[in-house]
C-alpha cells in the first residue's frame, strides 16, 4: 500500500470531536479541507497527538506537507513545547535512520 493510500485511510477514520454538526464529507479531499477549516476551533490533546505523531513525523521526513494533511497536529505542535520536543526527537531518529 502506498503512503498516500495510508494517509487517505487514516483521514477517513478521523473524527474531530467537536464537528458533529458538520455533514459527512464525500471523500478524503473534503475531509482535509474540513480539517483545515476546523483548525481554529478544535484542539487535540497531547495523548491524541502522541497517537499520530510517528505518522506525522514520517510524512515530514518523506517530504510531504504534513501540516496541510494534519493541521490539527501541526496546530498542537505550534503551541505545545512538550509535543514539539517529542516530534523533533522523532525527526532526529527518522533522519538518522538508514534508508529503507
Ligand atoms: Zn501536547
Amino acid at each position: 500500500m502506498s503512503w498516500i493510500e495510508r494517509i487517505r485511510r487514516w483521514l477517513e477514520t478521523w473524527r474531530p470531536r467537536r464537528s458533529v454538526d458538520a455533514p459527512r464529507p464525500a471523500g478524503p479531499l473534503p475531509m482535509v479541507l474540513q480539517q483545515l477549516e476546523a483548525t481554529r476551533e478544535i484542539e487535540l490533546s497531547c495523548d491524541e497527538v502522541h497517537a499520530v505523531l510517528d505518522q506525522f513525523a514520517e510524512l515530514v521526513a518523506a517530504g510531504v506537507d504534513a501540516a496541510a494533511l494534519m493541521p490539527l497536529v501541526q496546530h498542537h505542535l505550534d503551541h505545545c513545547p512538550d509535543c514539539r520536543e517529542e516530534f523533533e526527537a522523532l525527526m532526529r531518529v527518522l533522519r538518522s535512520a538508514p534508508g529503507s
